[in-house]
């Protein structure tokens, strides 16, 4: 049985009292429950959406380095997760590769990373599986305890322990009050988390000034300008107040055989708070209001209708083509959000992932920083690292990459550059953590956390 640094023992095995609580079910809460079930630590998981299965947004991620890491450290299904890029090419508003370099990186799909890690922590078998297989069960795994339609509310100090409060809905809708004892909460719940807010009131999500603008077309339905410009290459277009990119990601249920895949385009457009088009932009076909994200399937047909335009008249044509050929396009309202601490409750309470660090997606880097927090949250539980320095390196990078997207995203909307200057700006982003520098005001205060 492994002991630990973190209020003693978590205990391989025993009493519901003991097992480590996650808040947050999606890649964040996932990775969590993967890692630590592997490790051999009893795990439960609060999710809030009252289904058994997550949505799917059906967009790309880039699995960043620690992403692939996880993958390779702990996926038992052996099935790939990847799509490889092989070449990252500028293309100027007439459609014309202006600059290319040969840069491999690795692109997935938010489905298809979530399929991965349900089969590997509650054997959720799919279609995603195959060509891979469902994870077998090994002596020494931790339980595993997925509870969807849970919302956690409040946490009560105890000591040696923390109440976890949450409602939970019941199949008529109606809703009863639950609670958990544990004494190691892990909140996943993403860039809007009530954990963090319980800790930290006056943090909020802050509007950026753009959003972006996200969809998906089969490659067969793309046009042959399109499929040369986008097929296995990031593709990128930077005008004023315009960033667009497009690249290859995994097709219906993960599918990375060529000809069945998607082509993934994330455009980012400038919407000033207060204005016109923002409100047109952010207000859903119900006439909603809604403050963060339209989802697929919810966006107005004028605000559409808007796009579409403005799509035409400022971007490429294979990426205007994009936009028009997209049946679910969705948009997000660009926020910054990060926590000055990622431990509370005298570590009884540790935030991962966007719940401590919500980035700018230019930094390709959320899903990778919720991988990466994991696998140091389990090298201390196992006392590979100690507290000081996982607070360090989670932290570091943390406030390192949040800098560096609020730098990135800003020059890239808000001032016009040379291409140069934007291609030099996303090699900067794409360091792999290991070689990064952090600079000194990244330490500042961690030795009081
Ligand atoms: C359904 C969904 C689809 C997504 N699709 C994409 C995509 O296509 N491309 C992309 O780049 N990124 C996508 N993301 C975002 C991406 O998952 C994250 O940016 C990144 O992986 C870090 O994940 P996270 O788990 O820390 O946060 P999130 O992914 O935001 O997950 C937070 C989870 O916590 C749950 N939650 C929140 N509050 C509570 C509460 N009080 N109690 C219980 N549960 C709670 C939420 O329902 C959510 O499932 C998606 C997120 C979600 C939730």
């Amino acid at each position: 049985m492994a002991t630990n640094g973190v209020n003693g023992n978590h205990s391989k095995g025993n009493a519901a009292v003991e097992d480590i609580v996650i808040v947050g079910g999606s890649l964040g809460g996932l990775f969590a429950g993967v890692a630590l079930k592997y490790h051999g630590y009893n795990t439960i998981i609060l999710e809030r959406t009252p289904q058994f299965l997550l949505e799917n947004q059906g967009a790309g991620i880039v699995a960043g380095g620690d992403t692939i890491k996880f993958f390779e450290k702990y996926d038992r299904s052996e099935k790939p997760c990847a799509v490889p890029s092989f070449k990252r090419i500028y293309l100027n508003q007439k459609g014309d590769i202006i600059h290319e370099e040969v840069n491999r990186q690795n692109m997935t799909s938010w489905d298809l990373a979530y399929y991965l890690l349900r089969a590997n922590y509650d054997r959720v078998d799919s279609a995603y599986l195959e060509g891979g297989k469902l994870p077998e069960v090994r002596d020494g795994d931790g339980k595993v305890d997925y509870r969807y339609g849970c919302t956690v509310t409040s946490l009560e100090d105890e000591g040696e322990y923390v109440t976890v409060h949450f409602k939970r809905k019941l199949e008529d809708d109606s809703e009863v009050e639950n609670s958990l004892k544990t004494k190691l909460l892990i909140a996943a719940d993403g860039p809007s988390s009530t954990i963090r807010a319980l800790f930290e009131p006056e943090i909020e999500r802050e509007f950026a000034g753009y959003c972006v603008i996200r969809g998906t077309v089969p490659e067969t339905e793309a046009s042959q300008e399109a499929l040369d410009v986008f097929r296995e290459r990031f593709c990128f277009f930077h005008a004023p107040g315009i960033q667009n990119l497009t690249y290859t990601i995994a097709g219906k249920n993960g599918d990375t055989t060529p000809g069945n895949r998607l082509l993934n385009f994330v455009w980012y457009a400038n919407f000033p708070e207060g204005s016109e088009e923002l409100e047109k932009i952010m207000t859903d076909k119900d006439g909603r209001r809604r403050r963060i994200t339209i989802p697929p399937g919810m966006i107005s047909w004028d605000a559409w209708e808007l796009l579409k335009s403005k799509a035409v008249e400022r971007l490429p044509p294979q990426m205007a083509e994009m936009a028009h050929k997209s049946k679910t396009p969705f948009v997000q309202a660009i926020t910054d959000v990060i926590s000055p601490k990622n431990l509370y409750m005298s570590d009884k309470v540790v935030l991962v992932g966007d719940a401590l660090a919500g980035f700018r997606p230019h930094t390709v880097a959320s899903t990778s920083q919720a991988a990466f927090d994991v696998m140091s949250v389990a090298d201390w539980l196992d006392g590979k690292i100690d507290r000081t320095q996982f607070v360090k390196q989670v932290m570091q990078y943390a406030r390192l990459i949040q800098y560096r997207g609020k730098y990135i995203g800003n020059r890239s909307q808000f001032e016009s550059r040379e291409v140069r200057e934007y291609i030099d700006d996303r090699n900067m982003m794409s360091i792999p953590r290991w070689d990064l520098e952090y600079p000194e005001w990244t330490q500042k205060g961690l030795d009081s956390i």
